[in-house]
């Protein structure tokens, strides 16, 4: 009900009780409704004028003020200005709908301060241990280890050069996330054969995959180039992310296996092998930044944390899309596709 017909109400009953009263003591009709009807023009207009100077009015600049402050003044401006005969439903229904959107702005908020808490903690953890124990390895060697044990100081030292590398490849993919989220690294999609790409990846790590014995294996059939149109150094970016992830978490003498397959108008390359696997449970959080299965022992092999948060940025960001399926003890496979040129 609007303010109006309220005061349409209130002014009929107060006509009907004063003409009835007459009508109680005086028992004439032409005067029961002269005064109903009088009372009512009188009672209607004065109570619209209060409302009107005192309740509406005020009502209606409160209503404005949430109104323009909701949307802002330059769309405000080019909506123009909202008239309605219900100020008061008006405001009710601007206020509810302001508060649930700054109820949905807050925990937003809240959301984005709990992943910059996290972000931090994860960033200081990382840089933190390889630091301690470069720092540990040289006090070690100055304590006097050189001249005891020279053996054992390069054995140190090699230690202390492993934990350099992890702070490099930590400050080189921070680096490379930042710019991905920034969004000041630019997609540069050229047609190239994807095939070459894979070949020269499989060149790149096949020292490091030697070192553990494991097989690299690319089949594709016929041997035909796979165009697609991407940017070439971005996807070998994720084809060494993932491929080395592959040896990293794979096992002594396994195998790993990149396959590509052919869909409508997209590319699917999948990336398989037989190593350690990755519980169900930990699945959905594997592309998340600094997330790890087990962290101990990725601790021990190393690496930043950041290779697979980096794949997801550059497929993401070729609109293309990266899964994952594994079962622990039994292998992984990383698929993503792309387009076809
Ligand atoms: P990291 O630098 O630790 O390798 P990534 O973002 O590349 O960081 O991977 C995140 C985590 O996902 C790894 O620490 C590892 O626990 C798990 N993971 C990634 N690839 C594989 C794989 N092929 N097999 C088993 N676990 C994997």
């Amino acid at each position: 009900m609007n303010f109006r017909s309220l005061i349409l109400i209130i002014s009929f009953v107060f006509s009907l009780i004063l003409a009835g009263m007459n009508f109680y003591y005086e028992r004439d009709f032409p005067t029961f409704i002269f005064i109903l009807i009088l009372s009512f023009i009188l009672s209607f207009s004065l109570l619209n004028y209060v409302f009107q100077k005192f309740v509406y009015e005020r009502i209606k600049s409160v209503y404005k003020l949430i109104h323009n402050l909701k949307l802002g003044k330059e769309l405000k401006d080019a909506l123009g200005d909202h008239k309605s005969d219900d100020p008061i439903g008006d405001a009710e229904k601007e206020v509810r709908d302001w508060a649930k959107q700054k109820a949905s702005e807050i925990d937003q908020l809240k959301a984005q301060e709990k992943f910059r808490k996290e972000f931090l903690s994860n960033i200081s953890h990382e840089f933190k241990t390889p630091l301690f124990a470069i720092q540990g390895y040289i006090e070690t060697l100055q304590d006097g280890m050189m001249e005891d044990n020279p053996e054992m100081a390069v054995n140190f030292l090699n230690k202390a050069s492993r934990n350099l590398d992890r702070l490099s490849y930590l400050i080189h993919d921070l680096d490379e996330i930042a710019k991905l989220e920034s969004g000041a690294v630019l997609i540069e999609k050229e047609k190239f054969d994807l095939q070459v790409l894979i070949k020269e990846t499989l060149d790149d790590l096949e020292y490091k995959a030697n070192e553990q014995n494991i097989v690299l294996d690319f089949s594709s059939k016929g041997n035909h180039p796979i165009f697609v149109k991407a940017d070439r150094k971005k996807i070998q970016q994720v084809l060494v992310n993932l491929i080395d992830n592959s040896i990293k978490y794979g096992k002594r003498n396994g195998k790993t296996s990149i396959k590509t397959h052919p869909l409508i108008d997209q590319i699917l390359i999948e990336i398989t092998d037989n190593g350690v696997g990755i519980e169900e449970k930990n699945l959905p959080r594997v592309f998340e930044r600094f997330f790890r299965t087990d962290k101990s022992r990725s601790r021990e092999i190393g690496g930043s944390g950041l290779g697979l948060a980096i794949v997801k940025h550059i497929i993401e960001a070729h609109h293309q899309n990266v899964h994952v399926r594994s079962t622990e003890g039994i292998g992984t496979t990383f698929s993503f596709t792309l387009e076809k040129a």
